[in-house]
């Protein structure tokens, strides 16, 4: 699209809406008409010219703002033919109920398709801020609604459902920004237009009586808020908005740190205010508040901790494998010995190791290539771990050398085990192997020094073969 178009509508946007907080009545109904359908065509414009993706979440944000609009239509009318009723604006107000269903449902589209899977933890983020925000609402906008003496059902119904939906959508607005996703220009438009929307609500609710939906300031913050929005869908990066991004959304950075703890102290911060400014204080609302907050952090807590445990294992789980071969490494390897001498020395029960390494692995990496090697490897180490006993275990000891733990083998045990692995050795590869026994009172050093003797004599022997370590490594 061309990049003069969105800052031209900018343009005309602010001059207008400046137009709209000094004019007369009768100009600001003109203006609000002209931005709001200037936003509706704006809309149609960025979809048909951006095509972004997925194109329900702007059509229901289209219809969204439509239906507002068709509300302010009809309640313009009502106001202009019986200027002095006092009928409860239903029509109206169940129009700019369902526009709330629209904006919230084309973000839940937005925020899912911006972020790659679940995150409970964003989520809590959300509800944490919505928490704080919504109890400054609740005193604003809801508390002197309830406290109106002699109104209907249907009015107390209407005049709370708004603030609600406000609630909804200040929820998803934070999610939006909390989650996943690219974070651009049109995002951040978007993101400020639906802020002007439920400020107008706000300053709708704290200043309208008697179902007297709109205000001055209200409608010039609606006003506001379609350029703004208008400006995000015709901004070129709205092609992009829906897009995940390689930022991990579930970093817990300390900007979200400082956010969630200035959110978390504005209720306990209300409290204060109140006794030192009023000598009285809110304390049901505010309670509850503190309440919600307070649990909503533990479940924060509880979440990121789950997340470092579940880090921790995956970590220490890493630190034991062979990246390679997915066998147990060098590091596993020195652990285990240690655990299964000790035992041995303990239960008096044998315990064999053996030490195998692949023959010529060098010319067969010269001649096949490195990657060649490491599949040789890989596959050496899948083909033995098919033929082990539950009870014996491979690690890969360093470079073409793997060693085995087999703990209660006597000499037949060990010697047939190897057997097997020479017979599920993949390509024709041959290797030679080691073995030795614990002796009694023997270092876990001492006995690989012998396994490695051992290998060390099959090699010279004409490697493709298994040799006994001597009784003891002087021998
Ligand atoms: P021998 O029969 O005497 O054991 O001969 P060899 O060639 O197997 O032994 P040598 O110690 O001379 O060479 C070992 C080779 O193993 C050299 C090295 O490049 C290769 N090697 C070690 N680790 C890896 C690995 O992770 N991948 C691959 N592809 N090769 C490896
Ligand atoms: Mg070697
Ligand atoms: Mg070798």
């Amino acid at each position: 699209m061309n990049p003069w178009v969105w800052r031209l509508y900018v343009c005309v946007g602010v001059v207008l809406t400046a137009l709209f907080w000094i004019g007369d009545p009768v100009t600001q109904a003109v203006i609000y008409g002209v931005l709001g359908t200037a936003v509706s065509v704006a809309m149609l414009m960025g979809r048909w010219l951006q095509r972004p993706q997925p194109a329900a979440a702007w059509w229901l944000v289209w219809a969204g703002i439509q239906t507002s609009l068709t509300g302010d239509v009809v309640l313009g009318l009502r106001t202009w033919a019986f200027p002095a009723s006092t009928v409860l604006p239903v029509v109206e107000n169940v129009l700019y109920l369902f526009s709330y269903v629209g904006l919230a449902a084309g973000q839940v589209v937005l925020i899912r398709s911006r972020s790659a899977g679940r995150d409970g933890g964003a989520l809590i983020d959300a509800a944490i801020v919505t928490c704080a925000l919504a109890l400054p609402l609740w005193l604003v906008a809801v508390a002197p609604v309830l406290a109106q003496p002699d109104q209907s059902s249907a009015a107390l119904v209407l005049r709370l459902a708004i603030p609600l939906a406000d609630v909804v959508l200040l929820v998803l607005l934070l999610r939006l920004l909390t989650g996943g996703g690219t974070r651009n220009a049109s995002l951040y438009l978007f993101l400020a237009a639906m802020c002007g929307w439920l400020a107008g609500d706000v300053i709708n609710a704290a200043l309208s009586d008697h179902g007297h939906v709109q205000s001055y300031w209200g409608g010039a913050l609606y006003c506001l808020c379609y350029v703004l929005l208008g400006t995000a869908v015709l901004h070129p990066s709205m092609a992009q908005i829906a897009a995940p991004s390689d930022r991990d959304g579930r970093r817990f950075t300390v900007r979200r740190l400082v956010l969630l703890a200035g959110m978390s102290l504005l209720a306990p911060g209300l409290l204060l205010g109140q006794q030192l400014v009023r000598g009285h204080v809110d304390a049901v609302p505010i309670g509850v508040a503190c309440m919600v907050l307070f649990l909503l952090v533990v479940a924060r807590m509880a979440g990121l901790i789950r997340q470092v445990e579940r880090q921790a294992e995956r970590l220490s789980e890493l630190a034991a494998k062979d990246a390679l071969t997915g066998v147990g490494n060098r590091r596993s390897w020195d652990a285990a010995l240690d655990t299964a001498v000790a035992a041995a020395d303990r239960s008096g029960q044998p315990l064999a190791v053996a030490l195998l390494d692949l023959d010529h692995f060098k010319r067969y990496n010269d001649t096949y290539g490195h990657q060649a090697g490491d599949q040789l490897l890989k596959g050496a180490a899948a083909g033995w771990l098919n033929v082990l006993r539950r009870d014996d275990v491979l690690y890969r000891y360093g470079g073409e050398e793997f060693a085995l733990l087999l703990a209660g083998a006597t000499w037949a045990d060990a010697r047939s085990v190897v057997d097997r692995l020479r017979e599920a050795t993949p390509a024709g590869q041959t290797f030679s192997a080691g073995i030795a026994h614990l002796a009694p009172a023997e270092t876990p050093q001492e006995l690989v020094a012998r396994a490695d003797l051992a290998l060390y004599r099959a090699k010279e022997n004409g490697r493709a073969r298994t040799e006994y370590a001597p009784s003891s490594v002087a021998a």
